[in-house]
């Protein structure tokens, strides 16, 4: 009934076969045009979607856990370091973490490379997130290739920009920066028990970012476990104190530290606790 209705409109007045034929095309074409911009706005709406508001943006932390856990992609990982002048990392904590890496991700060669020392012209008193992937622009001599994920690690002076307490931050999927001038100023008592050291914190600092960038906590994967911090306001990080993956290892806080020297091992926490550990594991299983 509709469609004969239409027809009549199209073909009342006019039997004219060109015309009609035209007229034809003409309606084929704007329905064609109707179903692109409608289609075009759907596809817009499903790529723009956000699921809610803890979205990791594409390339952020986490993103990479796959390559860094697993043996699919790359088989070898390098953590290239870069430092302002000063800054230099403690060998030290660089063999920590290439241990670690060994114990948790499926790799054939885990090694680290001292890079660049930076020039002093990029030194800042803050720095945003933006300088510090200006930096990174700059300086980054590896990128992922071939066997080899790279882990990019910045040590810089200064404060980061959004909060002068901030010992580390996990920027990029494959990046994170120290401010090693705030570790260092972490004050350590006098009557210490037995040999803590500012050392001891930017270990823990530098496995803290990295932990961020294997996904550490709940970065683009679900845990099996309830064990992600939900009261300090501070997310994907693990409830667990004594697990290196606990919040308060990020900022310089006082009364942590004060915590951590009543222990019977005053050192600050350096290993994934239980809970982060089955995640990993999750992360590795994973297709
Ligand atoms: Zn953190
Ligand atoms: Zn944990």
């Amino acid at each position: 009934m509709i469609l004969s209705y239409a027809g009549d409109l199209l073909f009342m007045y006019d039997y004219d076969e060109d015309k009609r034929t035209w007229k034809i095309i003409a309606v084929i074409i704007t329905i064609i045009i109707v179903s692109a911009i409608i289609g075009s706005y759907y596809m817009y709406l499903v790529m723009t979607k956000r699921e809610d508001t803890d979205y990791v943006p594409y390339d952020g932390p986490g993103e990479y856990a796959k390559y860094y856990l697993k043996n699919d992609f790359y088989n070898e990982i390098i953590i290239e370091v870069d430092y302002m002048e000063g800054t230099m990392p403690d060998t030290g904590t660089l063999d920590y973490l290439v241990d670690l890496l060994d114990d948790v991700c499926e790799k054939n060669a885990i090694d680290y490379e001292i890079s660049d020392e930076m020039d002093d012209s990029d030194q800042q008193v803050d720095y945003s997130i933006a300088d510090i992937e200006q930096l990174k622009n700059k300086y980054q001599d590896y990128q992922n290739y071939m066997d080899t994920a790279v882990i990019h690690i910045l040590f810089l002076n200064g404060y980061y920009e959004d909060s002068s307490i901030t010992l580390g931050v996990s920027y990029h999927a494959g990046s994170c920066a120290i401010f090693k001038d705030r570790v260092d100023s972490i004050r350590i008592p006098r009557d210490a028990r037995p040999f803590v050291s500012t050392d001891d914190f930017e270990t823990s600092v530098v496995v803290h970012e990295v932990g961020h960038l294997l996904g550490l906590v709940n970065l683009n994967y679900d845990s099996d476990y309830s064990h992600e911090d939900k009261i300090h306001d501070s997310p994907n990080h693990c409830k667990n104190e004594s697990c290196v993956m606990y919040y308060a290892l990020e900022h310089s806080r006082e009364s942590f530290r004060d915590k951590i020297y009543e222990q019977e091992d005053p050192r600050p926490p350096r290993t994934f606790g239980f809970y982060c550990m089955q995640d990993l594991e999750k992360l590795r299983e994973e297709a």
